[in-house]
């Protein structure tokens, strides 16, 4: 059962409207900002990083912390997710953004 909310009287979950997306490093739940999405490149064997999470197609999340993303980059998880070519630099930039 979920709090209520003490005015409303309404069942709260405030965790409700956060979409949450796994992490293809520690496999783990987050929200949407503690994550960095990478998406594959229409037509190309090429990934980019989706900084404003706004690009069509097929995509990846990482979290947005040094840990996952060198265990994403020794398991070569993006590799493996996306089938892209160039993902040792994808793990350079997205460290980057840190
Ligand atoms: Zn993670």
């Amino acid at each position: 059962m979920l709090p209520r909310d003490q005015e409303t009287g309404k069942r709260v979950n405030s965790m409700a409207h956060i979409p949450l997306r796994m992490c293809i490093a520690c496999r783990e739940m987050k929200p949407l900002p503690a994550l960095i999405r990478v998406v594959a490149a229409k037509g190309s064997d090429t990934a980019e990083l989706d900084i404003h999470k706004k690009k069509f197609g097929r995509g990846a999340y990482m979290c947005a912390n040094a840990d996952c993303i060198k265990k994403a980059e020794k398991k070569r998880c993006l590799e493996r997710h996306l089938k892209c070519s160039n993902a040792s630099e994808l793990y350079r930039q997205a460290e980057e953004l840190l």
